[in-house]
């Protein structure tokens, strides 16, 4: 079985969030299952030199958008044995941030048609196309309204996956005629239409065969109004045809025993060694160095989406205790000034290193006690997940991939992996954090808990084996599966 992967950002080129994680870490997983899967993303200048340089132009098409015919090289570039195509276009994907243009609707509107045109014009016939959040979205919808009739598409299925249901690809209804060639008929409430816009998110809903989520619990999450950013209404329409598969983590770039950036290695046989991890990040951050003071941490973007208003409202109090915090993330100003400034008020408890830093999230992955998110929403989330493997325990608030992958700790049974609150109230939250730090205080109950987070398994196999089966199903079914 052929697969294209369309995604806007993939590990190792190019980051901003799990999503990158996903699309880096599952199609190698795939390829051990024997699937053949090839990814293509755009060629953003962000991609490091050593990439860049090896990447081979296979081929240079012309691709409509509007009355325009823009340039578009089609690049080529094996890397761990999985083909990566990227498609290049200067002007569209050389910028100073991946996302956040005023011509995003350009740019990904040009990126799905590129795709599209691409495939065949280098002649790679997938047998299903497999696209990623909005920017991949108008994929699934101009190959089954447009590309579908042409003999070369006429047979692929499309899954389309939704990592993040709050960002949805939303553009002024001229998007159709000025860059996306489609007619007025698209403009309507089963197709494009979306309150008076064209929603790409939308698009790929209405016209993908099989629609995935990435946790079990956003699956049903997203079908209720609260989380449902006013498509849920069509989600529960699509329900046969939704499904929820765990992300998982890579366990090649994220594994204490063979992990580069950490200063000394471990596992769940040896999690004395995670103490010294904790020694050089108390010093790299310049925090007094002691063992026995609990450090937590969050390494996010910082947006309300991780719950830092309730982090906001009681971040004094939990700093009045003998705790250290650090935080690593970029975002919103708001979040970004507060930090700042809780660094100075707290010089000897709380640092905060406001940027992107991938190898400083590996060394405090393995330094800290607790991993804090609180999030209003999270689809998966990963950072929980790689903080288990980390042996870091996670504070976090019952939604999405939280619920399905931390489970609160039980004292009577001893059962658990991490500390969980349910409502989205800034008091659950210092409770919680409240007590992982009163258990914190029994070592030996705390490295059993430890050594528990450690030896789970979230790596890919399972769920690769999941998106294996629901191929498989999808190419026995003739005909295709339109609202
Ligand atoms: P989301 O995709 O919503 O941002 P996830 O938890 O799914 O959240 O994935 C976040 C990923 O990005 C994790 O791998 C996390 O370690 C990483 N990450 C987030 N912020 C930073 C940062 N400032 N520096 C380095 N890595 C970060």
């Amino acid at each position: 079985m052929k697969v294209l992967f369309v995604v806007s950002e993939c590990v190792p080129f190019v980051k901003s969030g799990g999503l990158a994680d996903v699309a880096g870490a599952l199609p190698k997983e795939l390829k051990r299952l024997g699937t053949d899967v090839r990814v293509i993303l755009p060629k953003y200048g962000q991609i490091p030199r050593r990439f860049l340089s090896k990447m081979k132009k296979v081929k240079e098409i012309t691709v409509p958008i509007g009355w325009r015919q823009q340039y578009c090289g089609i690049e080529q570039l094996v890397h761990d044995g999985i083909t990566y195509y990227f498609i290049d276009n200067e002007y569209y994907f050389k910028r100073d941030s991946l996302y956040g243009h005023y011509d995003d609707g350009e740019r990904f509107s040009f990126f799905c048609r590129a795709v599209l045109d691409a495939i065949e014009a280098i002649d790679f016939q997938p047998d299903l196309v497999h696209t990623h959040d909005w920017h991949a979205g108008m994929v699934n919808y101009l190959l089954k309204e447009e590309y579908v009739l042409k003999p070369f598409y006429e047979k692929m299925k499309t899954v389309f996956t939704i990592h993040n249901l709050q960002f949805q690809g939303i553009f002024p209804r001229g998007i159709l005629d000025d860059l996306l060639n489609l007619s007025e008929e698209h403009f309507q409430s089963n197709k494009l239409e979306f309150n008076g816009n064209v929603s790409f998110m939308k698009g790929a809903i209405v016209s993908a065969d099989m629609i995935t989520t990435v946790s079990p619990t956003y699956k049903n999450e997203i079908q209720t109004p609260y989380y449902g950013e006013q498509l849920d209404g069509l989600l529960r329409v699509k329900d046969s045809s939704l499904v929820g598969i765990l992300n998982g983590i890579d366990d090649e770039i994220y594994n204490p025993l063979q992990d580069p950036y950490i200063k000394e290695m471990y596992s769940a046989a040896s999690i004395e060694k995670k103490a010294v991890n904790k020694s050089a990040l108390q010093t790299a951050f310049g925090l007094p160095v002691n063992k026995d003071i609990p450090v937590i941490t969050m390494i996010t973007r910082l947006t309300k989406q991780k719950g830092l208003d309730l982090v906001k409202s009681v971040l004094h109090e939990i700093l009045e205790q003998d705790v250290q915090l650090i935080v690593l993330g970029t975002g919103e100003k708001e979040f970004e000034d507060f930090f700042r400034y809780i660094e100075w008020v707290y010089p000897d408890r709380f640092k905060a290193y406001i940027g992107f830093d991938e190898p400083l999230a590996h060394s405090i992955y393995a330094g800290a006690d607790l991993f804090l998110m609180p999030s209003k929403f999270e689809p998966c989330g990963l950072g929980q997940l790689i903080a288990l493997q980390y042996g870091t325990i996670p504070i976090v608030r019952e939604t999405g991939g939280l619920n399905d992958t931390v489970h609160s700790y039980n004292e009577e049974t001893g059962e658990g992996n991490g500390f969980s609150f349910t409502n989205f109230n800034a008091h659950d939250l210092l409770h919680t954090v409240n007590r992982s730090l009163r258990f914190y205080e029994d070592k030996k109950s705390w490295n059993t808990l430890v050594k528990t987070a450690i030896r789970q398994d979230y790596s890919w196999a399972q769920s690769a084996f999941k998106y294996n089966q629901l191929y498989a199903e999808l190419m026995t079914r003739s005909g295709s599966h339109v609202l």
